[in-house]
C-alpha cells in the first residue's frame, strides 16, 4: 500500500513537468455530467503521460505473449467452443472489423467463445474473449460487433500496453517484483480501465463498426439495455462497470454519433 501511495505521488510530481496532449475528435465531457469521474480521468491522463514519457517500451510481441498467457489461464478455467455457428459468427464479424481498422498496429486478432454465465468480454494481445452469456445478451450481429469493436480498441489505443508498462515501471523503480504474473493477470481480467479509456473504446469502436457496415446505434442500444439490467449482473463484469455508468456510456456514444455523423439514435 505504501509503495502504491509513493508511486501515485511520484506520478503527480513527474507529471507537473510533463507536457499534456489534447484530443480533438473525441469529446468526453459527457462523462463528467455529475462530476464523479473527473478525478479518475484527470489521474488517468496524467498517468498516461507519465507512462509515455518515462515508462519502459512494450512491443507488440510482448503484448501478444501476455495474450497467450491469458489464453492459457482461460483454457484452465473455461470450456471453449471451437465449433458451431456462434464461434463462426464471431470470427466472421471480427474479420469484417479487423480489415477496417485505421492504421492498425499489427495485432493478429483472434476471438474465443468461453462457456460461462458471466456477462463479460475482455482482451489482451489481440486475443478477444467473448462469453456465451454475452452472446445471449446481444440481440443482433450489430451489437456483437459493438462489443468486439470496443475490445479491438483496447489493443489499438494501447490500454493493455499501458498496463504492462505500469508493471514494468513499478518494478524498475522499486528494484523488485512487486507484481507477480498472476496478480497482473488478475488486474487485466478484473480491473476496469479508467472511465475515459472505456468511453474512448466505445467511440472508436462505434466508428469502426459504422465503417464496416454495422449499425452504429447498436452501441447505444446495448448500453441502454445494460443500464436496465445493471441490478441483475453484479459479478465481475468489468466492462459494464458500476451504476450509473452504462447510462453515461449510452449518452456519450449517442452524442458522438450526432456530432460526427449527424446520426440520431432512437431513445
Ligand atoms: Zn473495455
Amino acid at each position: 500500500m505504501k509503495e502504491l501511495f509513493f508511486l501515485i505521488i511520484l506520478f503527480a510530481v513527474v507529471n507537473s513537468f510533463a507536457q499534456t496532449k489534447t484530443e480533438s475528435k473525441y469529446d468526453f465531457s459527457c462523462l463528467d455530467s455529475d462530476g464523479s469521474s473527473i478525478v479518475t480521468n484527470v489521474f488517468g491522463d496524467l498517468e498516461k503521460d507519465m507512462l509515455n514519457n518515462y515508462g519502459l517500451a512494450v512491443s507488440i510481441e510482448e503484448e501478444e505473449k501476455i495474450g497467450e498467457i491469458v489464453f492459457k489461464e482461460c483454457e484452465k478455467e473455461f470450456k471453449f467452443f471451437k465449433l458451431g455457428k456462434e464461434i463462426e459468427n464471431l470470427k466472421s464479424i471480427l474479420k469484417k472489423l479487423a480489415k477496417n481498422i485505421d492504421k492498425p498496429k499489427g495485432f493478429k486478432y483472434e476471438i474465443f467463445l468461453l462457456d460461462t454465465t458471466m456477462l463479460n468480454a475482455f482482451t489482451a494481445g489481440g486475443k478477444i474473449f467473448f462469453t456465451t452469456e454475452m452472446y445471449r445478451f446481444c440481440k443482433s450481429n450489430d451489437e456483437i460487433a459493438a462489443i468486439i469493436g470496443h475490445e479491438i480498441y483496447h489493443n489499438e489505443l494501447g490500454h493493455i500496453s499501458d498496463q504492462i508498462k505500469r508493471e514494468k515501471t513499478a518494478n524498475s523503480f522499486f528494484g523488485e517484483q512487486i507484481g507477480s504474473i498472476s496478480s497482473f493477470l488478475g488486474k487485466i481480467l478484473t480491473t476496469p480501465f479508467n472511465q475515459k479509456n472505456e468511453a474512448h473504446c466505445d467511440l472508436t469502436g462505434t466508428d469502426l463498426i459504422n465503417k464496416a457496415g454495422f449499425k452504429p446505434c447498436s452501441t447505444v442500444i446495448l448500453w441502454n439495455r445494460m443500464k436496465e439490467n445493471e441490478g441483475q449482473y453484479n459479478e465481475i463484469e468489468f466492462i459494464f462497470n458500476s451504476h450509473p455508468y452504462s447510462g453515461k456510456r449510452a449518452v456519450c456514444t449517442s452524442e458522438h454519433l450526432k456530432i460526427n455523423y449527424s446520426i440520431i439514435c432512437e431513445e
